[in-house]
């Protein structure tokens, strides 16, 4: 039986917004009821416009926001139960901009180590085979040990972002737009890497990306994503071949426009994407649904699964 590294059940994530003055707080559901497993060895991406809870979602994930109700399991284990540096051992993020999340006055060498040192490694001789070690994994030449980030190019910080991710091993990855900052002649290069990464370590990932190309370069398995819900999740294909919900069909046609980066055109939908701090009623998605019948501006959908494939969507009511 496969191994559970993550177990999510009705998660949930608010934060208070102010709203002026003399008009109060009001809640923004950020993830609103996420139910959710991660196998090991599996790629899941997690797609959706900007604002849609995928980075607040892969935050309670990582232990670094606590959610609001619900419940986490890491490898069996709540996650709120899991000391801060064993936390730090089993799951480690990569950051979108290799450019700003290197410490521009440090050497490639201590920029990698550090997550060693906070774990309290000392030994200096352990600590250099290690890291120069996963600098080769990664495929950055020992000559750049003692180089600076601004010798780097790109491609190459982003290999040391992965290194410094990787250099305790943890088990499992979330990668926040892993190529978004690249150009578009590294990303294929920085996708590969991963890849061969998951291989080698028998890592498990979570990749965060509103590119669907990325997506299915990478993916096992998709959760897309939609004013804080999943409203569909299949393994990669499935997803790609037979999308079922309406948001998922418009995400995938935004592919064929000249600039994946750029979402989902708005006049292909009608309306723009919602203000997340006044939800609409019934399904979220009806202001914008080709789809919409009178009841979805009311009743919001329950899910339903078919195997492994989940859509969350009134066309497929058994009574509709
Ligand atoms: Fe569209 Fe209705 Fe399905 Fe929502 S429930 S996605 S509005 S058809």
């Amino acid at each position: 039986m496969a191994e559970l590294m993550i177990d999510a059940k009705d998660v949930t994530r608010n934060f208070t917004i102010s709203r002026g003055m003399f008009r109060g707080k009001q809640q923004l559901k950020a993830v609103n009821g996420v139910d959710l497993t991660v196998e090991r060895g599996e790629v899941l991406a997690l797609v959706g416009e900007s604002g849609c809870g995928k980075t607040t979602l892969a935050k309670v994930l990582l232990g670094l926001l606590p959610q609001t109700s619900g419940t986490v399991e890491l490898c069996g284990q709540p996650i709120n139960d899991v000391p801060r540096l064993a936390l730090a051992r089993t799951i480690q993020p990569i950051f979108q901009d290799p450019y700003s999340s290197l410490n521009p006055r440090k050497t490639i060498g201590s920029i990698i180590a550090l997550p060693m040192k906070v774990q309290g490694i000392a030994d200096q001789d352990s600590m250099r085979r290690r890291v120069e070690e996963t600098m080769d994994l990664v495929g950055l030449p020992p000559r750049l040990y003692d180089a600076f980030p601004n010798q780097l190019s790109g491609g190459q910080r982003q290999r040391v972002a992965i290194a410094r991710a990787l250099v305790n091993r943890p088990q499992i990855v979330v990668c926040d737009e892993p190529t978004s900052a690249l150009d578009v002649s590294v990303q294929s290069q920085i996708l590969n890497l991963l890849n061969d990464l998951r291989n080698e370590l028998n890592l498990t990932y979570i990749i965060i990306s509103h590119n669907l190309a990325v997506v299915e370069h990478i993916a096992t398995r998709v959760a897309v994503m939609y004013l804080g819900r999943i409203v569909e999740i299949a393994d990669t294909d499935t997803l790609f071949k037979d999308p079922q919900h309406p948001y998922t069909r418009a995400l995938l046609d935004s592919v064929l426009t000249p600039d994946p980066n750029m979402g989902i055109p708005n006049n292909q939908l009608g309306a723009s994407y919602p203000n997340p701090i006044d939800p609409p009623t019934g399904c979220s998605f009806h202001p914008r649904c080709v789809n919409a019948m009178p009841h979805c501006a009311t009743v919001a959908p329950n899910g339903k699964a078919d195997g492994g494939h989940y859509v969350e969507c009134h066309l497929y009511d058994d009574a509709s």
